[in-house]
């Protein structure tokens, strides 16, 4: 990794703050010109970046495919296929105070913008949100995750490879890179990460008033009733929870089962793990790793918060931990404040759903919700008594893989959405524009207007 001084930083910024006054990012062949570069990108490097992931995190090619390289294609194809309409100029109403004027709103990029990736889904995170830097007509810098260091020097490489650094930028480093950044006299910020370090985002950008989007995590409740297809929510919730050895942000963190059927549900559950990752997962090569000693280390303490239902053995050198239900024996213990960000899984127990939307509105609004149910009453319950950013009924994780729902928190969770349409939006200023007529005047605005307030009143009402 190159050291990144603060000169060679703002040398960069001015750079592209020049590229985007000259106002070449801006028209909609440039775009798509860029779009297609991006997809390039991805598409004649797969076997790279699919050895990237396995090095840093294990992921299998199936899970890599999907969740990093398939999703961003989708997202690039969904984006250009729509991207004429989202950038032409939207007309609005006239009011009857302003006959004779025509209003529009024009979506304009913001500049030179700042992409901040953490490093669970390295890639996908990182070139996500460029799409809609480019789709809007921004510039963009991207900072990867350190903890990811394949992937964020693959990132460069190919960064460098297929645009022009006035334009599009990797800089790579740790959290001394990202202060520099956080520095700069940027026009917008996009950041995913922690919430603790969503808050030095923000603090950082208030000094400058840069807009932003937030993109964090916490504790994603799933939630499984006693009308539940119990065998299809165990297929569907370990796929959630273990996708990625349970480092994704929107995993069911704990899970809460009716009493009437937890014990069934359990049994199902492990029959599920042992279907999906045999009887020994840490000897599974599509099992994945904790990313770092430190993650590993942490999780290992939470194993020793409760009774183990199932799993709980690990591998140190391998640094995995194997699909664990634990029941934990305090709800202010560790395990249940904390984000888990990996394979265990608290397991709770409730009779009547108004103690689970109790327990979770009395703690930072969730990224995600999941409950599973064929009951309509208990769905509209959960959803409309819940503040969550987005969330799937009888599934887990789907919500975040169409282009056509935007992704985000509330709260805690983050401040803002992405993907499809939303990070055209996100990524652009929405500029009001009134065109007012010369062919007459009303006159009554004006101070020295006989009966100007009395007409102002009959139309201000
Ligand atoms: P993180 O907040 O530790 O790091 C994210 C980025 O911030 C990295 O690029 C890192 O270099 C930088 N950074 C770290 N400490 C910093 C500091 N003190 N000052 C400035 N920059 C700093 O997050 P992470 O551990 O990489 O990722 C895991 C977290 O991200 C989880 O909380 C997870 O829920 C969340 N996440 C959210 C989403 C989402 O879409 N909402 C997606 C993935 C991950």
């Amino acid at each position: 990794m190159k050291d990144n001084t603060k000169e060679s930083i703002d040398k960069l910024v001015h750079a592209q703050r020049t590229y985007f006054r000259s106002g070449v990012t801006r028209s909609y062949d440039f775009r798509m010109k860029a779009l297609n570069n991006l997809s390039k990108l991805v598409r004649n490097n797969e076997a790279k970046i699919l050895h990237a992931l396995k090095t840093d995190l294990n992921k299998s090619e199936a899970e890599a495919y999907t969740t990093e390289i398939g999703f961003l294609l989708e997202e690039i194809r969904h984006t250009q296929k729509h991207l004429k309409k989202w950038m032409e100029p939207k007309k609005v109403k006239t009011a009857k105070t302003h006959i004779g004027s025509k209003g529009y709103t024009i979506a304009e990029p913001y500049g030179v913008t700042l992409i901040i990736a953490p490093w669970n889904y390295p890639f996908q995170l990182q070139l996500a949100p460029l799409i809609g830097a480019i789709a809007a007509g921004n510039t963009a810098i991207l900072k990867p995750s350190e903890l990811t260091p394949q992937t964020s020097k693959l990132l460069d490489e190919l960064i460098k490879e297929y645009y022009h650094p006035d334009f599009i930028a990797v800089v790579e480093g740790g959290v001394e890179t990202n202060q520099i950044l956080l520095d700069q006299p940027l026009d917008y910020i996009f950041f995913t990460g922690s919430v603790p370090v969503g808050k030095i985002v923000m603090e950082a950008a208030s000094k400058r008033l840069i807009p932003i989007t937030l993109e964090l995590g916490g504790k994603s409740p799933c939630i499984v009733d006693e009308t539940a297809d119990l065998k299809l929510a165990a297929k569907r919730i370990a796929f959630g929870k273990f996708t990625n050895a349970g480092q994704t942000c929107i995993a069911p963190d704990y899970i809460y089962l009716h009493k009437n059927i937890r014990q069934p549900f359990i049994e199902t559950f492990k029959e599920v793990i042992k279907e999906f990752y045999g009887e020994n997962p840490l000897q599974n090569e599509e099992f994945g790793k904790i990313v770092n000693d430190r993650h590993f280390n942490r999780l290992k303490g939470y194993l020793s918060e409760g009774e183990i239902l199932f799993g709980g053995r690990y591998d140190e050198i391998s640094e995995k931990i194997e699909p664990t239900l634990i029941a934990p024996s305090d709800t202010s213990s560790p395990v249940m404040t904390d984000e888990i960000f990996g394979p265990i899984f608290p397991v709770m127990e409730y009779e009547n759903i108004d103690e689970v939307i109790e327990f979770v509105v009395e703690r930072p609004k969730p990224l995600a919700l999941y409950l599973f149910t064929i009951n309509k009453e208990t769905e509209e319950k959960v959803v409309s008594n819940i503040s969550f950013g987005g969330g799937s009924i009888n599934d887990t994780l789907m919500h975040i893989a169409t282009p056509y729902l935007p992704f985000g928190g509330v709260g805690e969770s983050g401040i803002g959405s992405y993907h499809g349409e939303s990070s055209f939006v996100a990524f652009s200023h929405n500029k009001s524009v009134l065109n007012q007529t010369n062919k007459f005047d009303f006159s009554f605005r004006y101070p020295n207007a006989k009966l100007g307030l009395k007409i102002i009143k009959k139309l201000m009402k």
